[in-house]
């Protein structure tokens, strides 16, 4: 496994791999776990030379405690991305990707930005849709991996390709959970033992939200959500929204053939933690 800090040689090292190989890139932010690694497994399959990318990136932080306290693990990193055969990791210093100047581009993503994590966490796809298209810039890869834990991400991501014209193939990969049902996050590290405790109970709501659906109104299930999360005393609800999956508009009612997914966001303590569900 090769790891570069600087992008001049990242690309001159990938112009000769490229004239045989199929790309796959899976940025990230570190703090590595197995939720990652099973994009990186799904980036082994579908792909000949594996990159991982890992940068906090600061655009796209809204809250900047949560920057400064995001973990930073990387020396475990590479381990685990040395052990599970991940082929070049790019690890830039924040001065190699901004400069000195840490700003964010304005996209418009039809829409989709002004939902959910965009209307409570501002400027936060500014700041993603920034540093994907440089990484892709950088990389030029064939194809690349995200999760569907940040599934607006995904879709944005999509929306980033298809308007700038990026010759990328984006792949979504399943969400990889905790045994007791907790979405894995880099956040999770920093929960209580309290929090972490009663967080699977995000996931057993969503599940127990996605049974209803199928019987009860839209207003019925959120009202029911609502509800259960005042009764808990550890947790609390940002938002629960259920949402068609490609325009991320909440919903009002059912439209037969129409997919739609749950969405919520919850504070356990200081964390933030989001998670989804395919109704
Ligand atoms: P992050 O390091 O949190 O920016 O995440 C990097 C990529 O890993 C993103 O595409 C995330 O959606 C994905 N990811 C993070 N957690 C999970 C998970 N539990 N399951 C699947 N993908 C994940």
């Amino acid at each position: 496994m090769v790891v570069f800090q600087n992008i001049a040689k990242l690309q001159s090292h990938l112009s000769l791999i490229k004239k045989s190989k199929k790309v796959g890139f899976i940025p990230t932010m570190g703090a590595l776990h197995e939720g990652h690694m099973s994009l990186i497994e799904k980036g082994k399959e579908k792909s000949d030379y594996v990159v991982v990318s890992i940068f906090v990136n600061p655009t796209q932080f809204d809250n900047p405690e949560d920057l400064v306290k995001y973990p930073r693990t990387l020396e475990n990193d590479l381990k685990m991305l040395e052990a599970i055969g991940c082929d070049a990791v790019f690890t830039p210093s924040s001065n190699e990707i901004y400069g000195s100047n840490i700003d964010a581009q304005t996209f418009h993503f039809d829409g989709l930005e002004h939902q959910m994590e965009g209307a409570f966490r501002d400027g936060h796809f500014d700041g993603v849709g920034t540093i994907v298209k440089k990484l892709f810039e950088i990389v030029k890869p064939n194809v690349a991996f995200f999760g569907e834990k940040d599934f607006q991400q995904l879709q944005i991501i999509k929306k980033l390709v298809e308007k700038h014209e990026i010759p990328v193939k984006i792949v979504g990969c399943k969400i990889h959970r905790e045994e007791d049902g907790l979405a894995m996050s880099s956040r999770n590290t920093r929960l209580t033992p309290e929090h972490r405790k009663e967080a699977p109970f995000i996931y057993k709501t969503l599940k127990k939200a996605k049974k209803r659906f199928k019987k009860e109104s839209i207003d019925d299930v959120l009202n029911w959500v609502v509800k259960r999360f005042e009764k808990n005393q550890l947790l609390e609800l940002e938002y629960f929204t259920i949402a068609d999956e490609k325009t991320l508009k909440s919903a009002k009612e059912k439209v037969k053939g129409e997919k739609y997914r749950g969405f919520i966001a919850v504070f356990a303590g200081e964390i933030r933690l989001i998670d989804n569900i395919k109704l």
